[in-house]
């Protein structure tokens, strides 16, 4: 089912999903960035807004026109609403000498995702996988992914760092959304929507809309053409897992550990990346606990610590895990890729390291040797 909506009906999107008490969580500006948050208006998205985007740098500027999906991706990925960065997995009470433990339930509030980018909805896809695609299911990140809507927007305006043509994840959702909309802005501003499954259809039929002619759909086409064409800095992953396990004592390693400052920023803005730590603690009478799971990071010393010592000692080491787990070991533990391209890790890698070049610089001496 497709069908083209007038700018104004997004309004109507975000009163339907709150009429059927859905929380609708979207991109909305706060602290000079474009974040996900809870909105109860469409006038809280980003119009007219873009983000400029390099290595290490990002900063939102107007736009010129009344676009609402004018930008790319922000610091934050939908990991923070499926995978939360806190969860209380346990609690337990001492009562008449002996312990009760009463296991939390899972956040149940039905959640909408509404602007969500090709490469994210990748993203979502490659944490399914991980995290309730084996035979052992993530319990509360199930319950989430269970009461989650996923309108996606595809892409017409790839910042800087973007590769997601290159991984093949964008800029156009190919599935894996309940609603998908691709904003046109040829002089007349309107939005191509087509349902993905039969939840979006219901949600599609109840908003004020045009049918959709063909010069809509080639329309819509061409942005996203336009898209894949301007992504700059590209990623070659046609033979990426070889060239990596061939090279792990690459001496590019040594270089990316001078350099990195092990602050973990680009693993927790990384919309795939899944580390966490289990915490217990107890109040100071010894009557209850809890034990929460928390976001945690590869790049930490500690991540590795186990009796006798850490695994990864060095930030050498810790690097190359990363970079060789995403583009690599990544398929073979699960079959899928560990990047989709958002370019998250470069944006906000303080000192700009980029997991493009690094593999440039790997590539490079490998086809000199040979
Ligand atoms: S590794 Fe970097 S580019 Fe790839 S998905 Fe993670 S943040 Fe995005
Ligand atoms: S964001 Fe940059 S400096 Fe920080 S841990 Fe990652 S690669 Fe290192």
């Amino acid at each position: 089912m497709r069908a083209v909506l007038a700018p104004e009906a997004l309004e109507a999107i975000v009163e339907v999903l709150r009429r059927r008490d859905w929380r609708v969580v979207a991109p909305t500006v706060r602290d000079k960035a474009i974040v996900y948050g809870e909105i109860a208006s469409a006038a809280e998205l980003p119009v007219g807004w873009k983000d400029v985007q390099a290595p290490g740098s990002y900063r939102l500027e107007r736009r010129g026109d009344e676009a609402r999906f004018g930008y790319a991706v922000g610091p934050q990925s939908w990991k923070r609403e499926l995978l939360a960065p806190s969860v209380r997995l346990l609690q337990i009470e001492r009562a008449n000498g002996s312990f009760k433990v009463a296991k939390k339930a899972a956040e149940t509030a039905r959640t909408a995702f509404f602007g969500v980018r090709p490469c994210e909805v990748a993203a979502i896809k490659i944490q399914d996988r991980v995290l309730i695609g084996g035979p052992y299911a993530d319990e509360d990140y199930l319950e989430r992914r269970k009461n989650s809507f996923i309108i996606a927007v595809n892409c017409g305006e790839p910042a800087e760092n973007c590769f997601c043509a290159s991984m093949g994840t964008g800029p156009k959702a190919e599935d894996g959304y309940d609603l998908v909309l691709t904003e046109i802005l040829d002089g007349s501003h309107r939005f191509l929507a087509e349902a993905g499954t039969d939840e979006g259809a219901e949600l599609l039929a109840e908003l004020p809309q045009q049918p959709a002619e063909e010069a809509d759909t080639a329309a819509a086409e061409k942005v996203t053409d336009t898209a894949r064409e301007r992504m700059g800095i590209t990623l070659d992953r046609s033979d990426v897992h070889e060239l990596l396990l061939a090279n792990l004592e690459h001496e590019r390693y040594d270089d990316v550990a001078k350099r990195c400052l092990a602050c973990t920023n680009c693993t927790l803005a990384c919309p795939t990346c899944f580390c966490t730590t289990v915490d217990d603690a107890n109040d100071l009478s010894g009557g209850a606990g809890e034990r929460i799971r928390e976001w945690d990071s590869c790049f930490t010393a500690q991540y590795s610590e186990m009796h006798g010592g850490g695994t990864r000692r060095s930030l050498q080491s810790r690097y190359r895990q990363w970079l060789i787990h995403k583009l690599a070991t990544w398929n073979d533990q699960f079959d899928t890729q560990g990047c989709v391209g958002c370019g998250r890790c470069i944006t906000w890698c303080p000192v700009g390291i980029d997991i493009r070049e690094e593999v440039v610089a790997i590539r490079v001496t490998q086809e000199a040797k040979s």
